[in-house]
């Protein structure tokens, strides 16, 4: 695999990072992971944005414009010959000459920039048609999760919660209330009524949700934003996540119980539908 690394295109193996790179010593960066679909990148305009949000808030520069953001992206599917799948990019605030928890001058200190592409059948998950199976567990991440950063401890903690269990993944509950899965947006369906946490600091600004929130609007249905606790998620008719990289994925089993049949619902598997067909319509 040819990867990206500080302005070059370079064979995975041979690719360097300095080990005073404040990402690997301090998880002192951000990420974004934008989807491949026919070798085209999905919403990439969306990842963008929120990427120069996250930089914004932390105050950390980037290397490199959008615009040479996205040649890099499209530079990296060709090299790869990409057709399906994610492109990875992490931005940290560089490799000062010694370990300071005070973030260093940028004029001195550049960002680094890192890209790599993973290839993966996306729109034929196994798991849209079998849905997945959650458990709960506390919310214990720090209290900005609307910026994405690479300090992904806890979530990969509580995905091993769930594999322990016997569950593929974990949704986070604070304050009796769902945030978020460990890596995507948590969903019900009730009544035909779609709900999902409002955006605050509490969870991130998925990318997916804006576009999925957007598609059933325009299909009509009803969505309300707003917590629910685990015991009406499993009272619901539906529940579903969505990111990147999953897209929409409907969820069928809760804390080991039953969600409405157990079985993927109608409107999550109607809402993947629409955002696959969207999304291959708009990639770039
Ligand atoms: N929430 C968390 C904690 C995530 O890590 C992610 C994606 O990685 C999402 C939500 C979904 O965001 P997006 O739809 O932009 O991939």
């Amino acid at each position: 695999r040819t990867v990206y690394v500080n302005g070059d295109y370079v064979p995975e193996a041979e690719a360097k990072i300095s080990v005073f790179d404040r990402g690997f010593l301090m998880a002192d960066g951000v990420y974004e992971v934008t989807s491949v679909l026919d070798g085209k990148l999905v919403d990439f305009d969306g990842h963008a944005k929120r990427l120069e949000r996250s930089l914004t808030e932390l105050d950390m520069a980037s290397p490199v414009t959008i615009d040479e953001l996205l040649e890099i992206h499209r530079e990296l599917v060709r090299l790869n010959d990409l057709t399906e799948g994610g492109i990875y990019l992490q931005i940290t605030r560089g490799a000062p000459v010694d370990r300071d928890f005070a973030f260093p001058d940028p004029a001195e200190v550049p960002s680094s920039l890192v890209l790599f592409t993973q290839s993966k059948n996306l729109a034929n998950a196994p798991a849209a048609t079998t849905g997945i199976s959650v458990i709960s567990i506390d919310d214990l991440r720090w209290a900005r999760r609307d910026i994405k950063t690479v300090q992904l401890l806890y979530p990969s903690m509580g995905k091993m919660m769930a594999k322990k269990a016997g569950a593929d993944d974990a949704w986070m509950v604070e304050d009796g209330v769902v945030t978020e899965g460990t890596s995507n947006n948590a969903y019900i369906v009730k009544g035909g009524k779609i709900i999902t946490r409002q955006l605050s600091n509490d969870i991130l600004h998925g990318i997916t949700r804006a576009a999925v929130l957007r598609l059933a609007k325009e299909a009509q249905m009803e969505v309300e934003e707003r917590g629910f606790t685990i015991a009406e998620a499993q009272e619901a008719d539906e529940a579903f996540i969505t990111s990147a990289t999953t897209f929409v994925q409907p969820v069928v089993k809760i804390d080991g119980e039953t969600v409405g049949e157990g079985k993927p619902g109608r409107i999550a598997l109607r809402l993947r539908e629409i955002y696959i067909d969207e999304s291959r319509k708009k990639a770039i």
